[in-house]
């Protein structure tokens, strides 16, 4: 265990800091610790040159965990796999909210040429594969730390208990069908003992320029559903299929089938849904009709009940395409996240904490997104509010920007400091004003 650089900072810094900190009243903007912006910076170059797969974030959780126990805090470790949590109890009575951040990496082979570039490889699926922060999870680790820094420096004065939530696997299961990142983490008792009356997050963005900041009330990233459909049908001879009954035909009947779900039976002024089948595999030659086909794709809504009726839907399309050629379906649905959904009350409550540190120009509508987040599983749990934070250069078209998961996915790290300042005066100002609920 290495000691963080907080930990070496002099009691006299602490005091000046917690000194600043009971300065602070409700009508300036939240105060940071001297030189907590380099630091947060240096948090982020280090962990972006160590990034970790998904439940493999060890290193990750060990940086987090030191630093939140240099802060006073006593940290819960191991949860969900790797995850860390902390709670800060502010010195006056108030309610409660949990910060949470992801710390996974992905299997990408960095190709943005910067000083601190990652260079780890690893393995995933069974495949030799290069590891990036290509999802600028790094910089979200880094932020709440710095979050958890500058709220403990102020913690004699704060209302209330924050918990720190730093969570493995946010990308999904390193092994398909594996229960991972925030459902392990609320499945083994995240909350337990600390009922949160709000939950936040942040997540850094290409498709926003470095200094703006989007939000949106309501449903807008989307549910994520890995489904997988096995046809079984009678194998023959490639040139008499009337003497089997053939897989791929019935795969191809099934999949055009099924966009006449979203086309003719879906009300797409109000449900946007997306039916992508991502993996088709069957037969082994030209001259042979095999026993099997099997389709593997991802359902996305922004509706849990569109989502039931549209899976419901699409097995009644199967069974009936597969039991007119005399095949049979079955539809297996894996759901990796629910539909994320931004809390109406607590967005409107806390838009203008945003507007206050970035400017109410900066803060903008951003639309619905076909992507999905887990930090969902959380925001089931207690409204949830949950924003962007622009990382694209200003002089850089969006569209031209690589995007997250990209090779050159490569923030701007104006984005740290925002980001640094959005999440802890949005936290500030929960903390501190009318009850959410
Ligand atoms: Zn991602
Ligand atoms: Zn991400």
């Amino acid at each position: 265990m290495s000691p963080s650089p907080r930990a070496r900072l002099p009691a006299v810094a602490l005091l000046l800091l917690a000194t600043l900190a009971a300065d602070a009243t409700a009508a300036d903007p939240a105060p940071l610790p001297a030189g907590l912006g380099a630091r947060v910076v240096e948090w982020r170059r280090d962990l972006h040159r160590h990034p970790e797969l998904g439940n493999h974030e060890t290193r990750t959780a060990r940086v987090v965990a030191d630093h939140l126990r240099a802060l006073g805090l006593e940290p819960r470790t191991g949860l969900g796999g790797t995850g860390v949590t902390a709670v800060l109890k502010g010195g006056k009575p108030g309610p409660r909210i949990a910060l949470r951040a992801d710390m996974d990496a992905l299997p990408v082979t960095e190709a943005t040429g910067l000083p601190f570039a990652s260079t780890v490889k690893s393995e995933y699926r069974g495949q030799p594969v290069g590891v990036m922060h290509a999802c600028g999870h790094d910089l979200h680790v880094a932020i709440l730390m710095g979050v958890a820094e500058a709220l403990a420096a102020m913690r004699d004065t704060l209302p209330g208990e924050v918990m720190f939530v730093f969570q493995p696997a946010e990308e999904g299961p390193p092994v398909a069908g594996e229960v991972a990142g925030a459902k392990s983490m609320l499945d083994e008792g995240v909350f337990d003992g600390f009922k949160p009356d709000a939950v936040l997050g942040l997540h850094v963005w290409s498709r926003l320029h470095a200094g703006q900041l989007g939000v949106r009330a309501g449903p807008f990233m989307a549910s994520a559903d890995e489904w997988t459909l096995e046809i079984a049908g009678k194998q023959t001879h490639g040139s008499q299929p009337w003497a089997g009954v053939d897989p791929i035909t019935v795969a191809a009947q099934v999949l055009l089938g099924s966009q006449a779900i979203i086309a003719r039976q879906v009300d797409i002024t109000a449900h946007p849904v997306v039916l992508t089948a991502g993996q088709i595999q069957s037969g082994t030659r030209f001259n042979i009709i095999p026993d099997q086909a099997t389709m593997v794709g991802t359902l996305r809504t922004f509706d849990m009940d569109v989502r039931q009726d549209v899976i419901d839907r699409f097995r009644n399309t199967a069974e009936h395409f597969a039991a007119a050629s005399g095949a049979s379906a079955r539809l297996v649905v894996a759901m990796n996240a629910p539909v994320t959904v931004n809390d109406p009350a607590l967005t409107a409550r806390l838009r203008p904490s945003l507007e206050r540190v970035a400017g109410a120009g900066n803060v903008v509508e951003v639309p619905r997104y076909t992507i999905a987040e887990d930090f969902s599983q959380f925001a089931n749990v207690a409204p949830g509010f949950y924003f962007f934070v622009g990382t694209t250069p200003p002089d850089v078209p969006l569209d031209q920007a690589p995007m997250n998961h990209s090779p050159l996915y490569a923030p701007d790290e104006s984005a740290l400091d925002l980001g640094l300042r959005a999440l802890l005066q949005a936290t500030v100002d929960f903390l501190g004003g009318p009850p959410a609920r």
